[in-house]
């Protein structure tokens, strides 16, 4: 996708600082036995609130930004390890979960991975690239799932490349129940996929490809759209975001995830915002995307949306993940989308609802703020007559990150 000159040397900057900001990560050593995290969140399924589990196992990390430096929001980089983590090691992080090991003292005695009808086991990464994590290692935790009678869903996360037959054969040899592949899409416009996201998907087409192979296999797709990357405005993100969910459902998607970016550190996005290049969303947007997808849903169809990361949660383990020099745990992010202090608690309390019911009333029935409704409406009127790469070049050529240690 990337033809012109201009757009090539948009990119080659995006790339430029993203290797600087990569590499002042300070040290990645963990214990590769060690879950990074487990979390229970309230999630709806079939109707009803039940909790999931969310384990986030201690991973190699991504191979996109092993090889290219990721994607500009991404700082899951931060959390994963400087050597491979082995079959061996990915199977005692998930015996530790099976065992209730992994979950810190006050919480092991009631603990039993059966009462969570929906488990998330996320890797920083993509659990069906082969060089992130071992094949062999991914069926004997589906085997191992399989025993589990208590499980009725397991939601993984892969990029769309890795979405192979072999892949899904892998699991299906051991493993008959329902699975969810969570894909990140982030943007169906592939100037934004490819230069704000940085997302190295420049066809639509392999999205396509694996929500069809998933379905072939009986899987569930499920999209991942972000909400706001670098470089566009609020208004043109909103409507991005629009767009990419209905394009999702479009061609076959199960479900969407609208992801409004959150602030990582040793992200591009950070590096904007500390230069006062970059908010992250409003949260009256967050509602105006909602509100846009459900508008413009053929027949008004019945879909199933989650807005990502605003789920009531209680962390059993992560502690354990902290990296040195951190005063929290690294793969959280800092700051999350936002409007103002007066009325942040009762808007994210209403997201959170809405994750619960999908019922667009509850966001509706949020007041205008006195405090900030007028200025994310004045947000929502700005316009950049700039094209996207002139854009990148007017902020990233005049602002390199500092080399760090
Ligand atoms: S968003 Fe996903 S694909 Fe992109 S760098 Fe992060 S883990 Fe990799
Ligand atoms: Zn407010």
């Amino acid at each position: 996708m990337i033809k012109t000159p201009i757009q090539q040397k948009a990119l080659n900057l995006i790339n430029c600082h993203l290797s600087v900001i990569r590499k002042q990560v300070a040290s990645r050593r963990f214990d590769h036995n060690r879950v990074a995290e487990i979390e229970i969140n309230e999630f709806i399924y079939e109707g009803k609130v039940v909790d999931r589990i969310m384990v986030v196992l201690r991973a190699t990390g991504c191979a996109h930004y092993l090889s290219g430096n990721g994607c500009s929001m991404c700082a899951h980089y931060d959390g994963t390890t400087d050597r491979p983590v082995t079959k061996k090691e990915y199977l005692a992080q998930w015996d530790s979960v099976v065992s209730g090991k992994a979950v810190e003292e006050k919480y092991q005695k009631n603990f039993d991975i059966n009462n969570y009808p929906i488990v998330c086991l996320y890797n920083l990464g993509s659990l069906f690239c082969p060089c992130e994590v071992p094949p062999k290692a991914v069926k004997e935790i589906f085997r191992s799932i399989n025993t589990l009678t208590g499980i009725k869903k397991t939601i993984v996360e892969s990029r769309a490349e890795y979405v192979t037959q072999e892949a899904l054969k892998n699991i299906r040899e051991v493993y008959s129940g329902v699975v969810e592949v969570g894909i990140g899409l982030e943007s169906s416009n592939d100037e934004v996929r490819e230069l704000c996201h940085h997302k190295n998907m420049p066809n639509l087409k392999v999205f396509e490809n694996a929500v069809n192979l998933l379905h072939k296999y009986d899987f569930k797709a499920l999209a991942y759209v972000n909400q706001k990357p670098i470089f566009l405005t609020e208004k043109e993100a909103v409507d991005d975001a629009v767009k990419t969910a209905l394009y999702a459902y479009k061609i076959g998607a199960d479900a969407v995830s609208i992801e409004p970016t959150s602030l990582q550190n040793h992200s591009l996005t950070d590096f904007l915002h500390n230069i006062n290049a970059y908010r992250v969303p409003w949260l009256w947007s967050v509602r105006e995307v909602v509100r846009g997808i459900y508008k413009n849903l053929p027949n008004k169809k019945k879909v199933d949306i989650r807005i990502g990361g605003y789920f009531e949660e209680e962390v059993l383990s992560g502690s354990q993940g902290v990296a040195p020099g951190a005063d929290k745990n690294e793969i959280f992010p800092y700051e999350t989308s936002g409007n103002c202090r007066h009325c942040n608690n009762r808007n994210i309390k209403a997201i959170k609802q809405f994750n619960k019911t999908l019922s667009l009333k509850v966001l509706d029935d949020q007041s205008e703020c006195p405090y900030c409704y007028k200025i994310w409406e004045t947000a929502m009127k700005v316009k950049d007559s700039r094209s996207i790469p002139i854009r990148i070049i007017d902020t990233l050529e005049v602002s390199a990150p500092n080399h760090g240690n």
